[in-house]
Formats: structure tokens, C-alpha cells, sequence
């Protein structure tokens, strides 16, 4: 779907809300915390800027940002645990502004990490803006997975499968899905208004994945790190222009 310039404003400015809940959690983590405390730093920007949430009571979701750490992938809900240096921690955060909405992810390290580590982060999050480069006009979406998933398979990781980017707008999920992975046929081509939240998920080990008891947590089935970096992203007459971002 293409959003019009006035619809596109309103999704740069909840793009804006969720990069301050990037910086905000970002200063927030440390070992000792909680990913409950981060979920608090994040839930005050909401209040701060007017916006809503569009995680919370998401399918019964009951928090306002979602924290994985370690070997778990997505989906974590904000808790009791209590951040470790070493850790790895997948923060994803979204908002709703005039009903348009701005969805985006970052991993972090936790003090020192291990090598390992380090690099499933730098290559996950070049995977990402790999992907995004292919958000032009005239260009069709499977090549968005094609570029992470080369970037992601050079560096001897894997990409998730069952886990994807999607459209973004009116919802924080809308189609066509954006596979991190050739998908095996075509996409649809690229117009300019288009927008998309582009997520991908590396695993160090395979990319077999499983849920926890929780009904939410998705874990890498070998219990190897992973990592997720997402933004959302207009496709425009000047390129690719990425609303999350400060
Ligand atoms: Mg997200
Ligand atoms: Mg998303």
C-alpha cells in the first residue's frame, strides 16, 4: 500500500518516538537491571510524547517493548530477569502516533561480550541495512531478504525463517511480509510510499527455532546467541528514508 505525504508525516514522527525509546533503553542497560526496568524507561518516552503503544495487549502482549536476551530471539516479555555482563539483549520497541504506527529493533551487549558475540551483532545489523538498500523504487521486495541473508550466510550465521519484516501503517502488521530469505518467488515491485519494517533475525547456530511455556518467547532451538536489528522505512523518490531513527 502507498501512503500519502500526510500519512507519511505521521509515521516519521512515531518513527521519531521509537528511536527515543531506543536511546532511553539504551542508556538503561547494565548488569543489575531488569528488563521490567527497561520496559519502564520505555513505557515514560510513550507518555512523554503522547503516543500509544502498539505492543501493548497485542494479542494479550503485556508489556510495551519486547526484551530476548541471549538465545532468545523475539517475542520476550519484560520481567524479572536481571541483565548479566556478558548478556546480549534484543530490544524491540514500537509506537502509535494519530493512529500510524513505527516499529524498530536493536541487540545490545551487556559490558564486555564475547567475540562471538560482537560479531553477530555488527553482521546482523549490516544484514539489516544491506536489506534496506534495496528499498528503491523500481526494485522488487524478495531482494530485501536476498541482501540479508547474503550478508548474514558470508559471516557463517543463519537467518530465521518462521519469524519476518512485514508492511507497516495504519497497522504495526501489514502485508506483504518482507522474508529475510530468497523466498522462492518474486516479491511485488517497489512504489514510492511504501513502507516496510525490515527485521532481521541472526542466529549464530541454526535457524531451527522454538516457543516457550510463555506462549511468546522464541528461542534458537540449539541455544546459540541471537541477534535482531529492525527499522521502518519509507520508500522515496530520494531512496530509502529510515523514520526510526533520531
Ligand atoms: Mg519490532
Ligand atoms: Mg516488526
Amino acid at each position: 500500500m502507498r501512503r500519502s505525504a500526510d500519512e507519511l508525516n505521521k509515521m516519521r514522527r512515531a518513527g521519531k518516538v521509537v528511536a527515543e525509546m531506543h536511546e532511553a533503553t539504551r542508556a538503561a542497560i547494565r548488569p543489575g537491571v531488569t528488563t521490567k526496568e527497561l520496559n519502564a524507561v520505555a513505557a515514560e518516552v510513550l507518555v512523554k510524547r503522547g503516543a500509544r503503544s502498539n505492543f501493548l495487549n497485542y494479542h494479550g502482549f503485556p508489556a510495551v517493548i519486547c526484551t530476548s536476551p541471549n538465545d532468545m530471539i523475539v517475542h520476550g516479555i519484560p520481567g524479572e530477569y536481571v541483565l548479566r555482563e556478558g548478556d546480549i539483549i534484543s530490544i524491540d520497541c514500537g509506537a502509535i502516533i494519530e493512529g500510524y504506527h513505527g516499529d524498530a529493533a536493536y541487540t545490545a551487549g551487556v559490558g564486555q561480550i564475547s567475540d562471538l558475540a560482537r560479531k553477530l551483532l555488527e553482521v546482523t545489523e549490516r544484514s539489516m541495512w544491506a536489506g534496506i538498500d534495496q528499498l528503491v523504487i523500481g526494485n522488487r521486495l524478495h531482494e530485501v531478504g536476498r541482501a540479508v541473508q547474503d550478508v548474514a550466510e558470508a559471516a557463517g550465521f543463519s537467518v530465521v525463517r518462521e519469524y519476518v519484516g512485514h508492511a507497516i501503517g495504519t497497522a504495526m502488521h501489514e502485508s506483504p511480509q518482507v522474508p529475510n530469505y530468497w523466498p522462492g518467488t518474486p516479491g511485488p515491485t517497489l512504489k514510492q510510499g511504501m513502507v516496510f519494517a525490515i527485521e532481521p533475525m541472526v542466529n549464530a547456530g541454526s535457524y531451527n527455532t522454538y516457543v516457550l511455556d510463555d506462549g511468546w518467547s522464541v528461542m534458537t532451538e540449539d541455544g546459540q546467541l541471537s541477534a535482531h536489528f529492525e527499522h521502518t522505512i519509507a520508500v522515496t523518490d530520494d531512496g530509502p528514508e529510515v523514520f526510526t531513527i533520531a
